[in-house]
């Protein structure tokens, strides 16, 4: 098994998704060396075990050596910018951090010899789908720089592959929510804005209230709908994929989520159950680039990697989420 996973190089393992992988792939005695620039990660949540190595992914020279000096036979590619409205204010910037940057790393690992790489993309890709549930075949048509900015480093990850002989997985993520059950990691970028940090955060008297951006949309209860995956399941497909690709299985695109939905206001429901308090929601302007419904068509990845979540559950989603920002509230306090 270990074998199998051999060196493994993790960039953005400082952030919220890399840092639960490190600790899956620690837990299975990989060992791990992370490339992180801690621009939005935390040196804090590199798990001890890992190696750090502090520098942009994008730096080739950089990265070459760091894949050398650890003989380093796979990548895993986390770093990138995130925030969708952010892409809209500032394209170049995300097409340059998270298409320009794997371009970059992508010759780095030519040139050093690796042989496997997996790489994080973003149900994004589909924009607004004709159909849920949306299926790997589907149209890719992004609504946004950053969906664009991730589907060209998706042409880039396969066309390297089949140019140089490089093993690929490219892992298109839904809304990946949730933290490590052993409260290890958790979301750690300070300004995030996901749907459940927020709540959460709302719950836990951080915030004033939560605005759910529109309710007029054709969906059940007219909030949008979406695949909320467990970050600790999302970390067992990285290592079912890297177990993949570690026997000679073949390169793939595969949607990571649980095949279902739910809407904004069943979120902030189940934050509600879990903090035994009411929120203060309102309703406020659609926000743009949102698509009405996501939700991914797993039927690839079960298949293909054998994968099962075993966190499959709104309420464990944000019940490790909420436990996850109690923890933040209290080392602030302490500190
Ligand atoms: N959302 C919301 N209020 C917020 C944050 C998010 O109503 O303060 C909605 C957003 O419009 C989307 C869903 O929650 O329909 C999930 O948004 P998030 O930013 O978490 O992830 P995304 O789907 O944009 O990747």
């Amino acid at each position: 098994m270990t074998e199998a996973f051999g060196r493994v190089l993790v960039t953005g393992g400082a952030g919220y998704i890399g840092s639960h992988v490190v600790h899956a792939l620690l837990e299975r005695s990989a060992r791990v060396v992370v490339l992180d620039d801690l621009s939005t990660g935390a040196r804090e949540a590199v798990a001890e075990g890992a190696i750090l190595e502090v520098g942009n992914a994008g730096d080739r020279a950089f990265a070459v050596a760091v894949l050398r000096r650890h003989r380093c036979q796979a990548v895993l590619h986390f770093a990138g910018f995130i925030v969708n409205s952010e892409s809209v204010r500032d394209p170049l910037a995300y097409y340059a951090n998270n298409a320009g940057a794997t371009r970059t790393l992508l010759e780095a690992c030519v040139e050093a010899g690796v042989g496997t790489f997996v790489y994080s993309s973003s149900a994004a890709v589909y924009g607004a789908p004709d159909r849920v549930p949306v299926d790997e075949d589907a149209p890719l048509a992004p609504l946004a720089p950053y969906g664009r900015s991730k589907l060209a480093a998706e042409w880039m990850v396969r066309d390297t592959a089949r140019a140089h002989g490089l093993n690929v997985a490219v892992l298109r993520y839904f809304n990946v929510a949730g933290a490590d059950p052993a409260g290890r990691a958790g979301q750690v970028s300070r300004n995030a804005t996901h749907l459940i940090k927020i709540a959460c955060q709302a719950a836990l008297g951080l915030r004033g209230g939560v605005e759910i951006f529109g309710d007029g949309y054709d969906t059940p209860d007219g909030t949008c709908v979406r695949d909320y995956i467990h970050v600790s399941d999302l970390a067992d497909a990285h290592l079912a994929a890297l177990e993949h690709l570690g026997a000679g299985g073949e390169s793939l695109t595969l949607n990571c989520g649980y095949g279902h939905g739910a809407s904004v206001r069943e979120v902030l429901a189940a934050v509600e159950r879990a903090s035994g308090r009411k929120l203060d929601v309102r309703v406020g302007p659609c926000r743009p680039g949102d698509a009405p419904m996501l939700i991914a068509d797993t039927r690839r990845i079960r298949k293909a990697l054998k994968w099962r979540p075993r966190l499959d559950d709104l309420d464990a989603i944000v019940t490790s989420a909420l436990g996850w920002e109690r923890r933040l509230v209290e080392a602030a306090a302490r500190s």
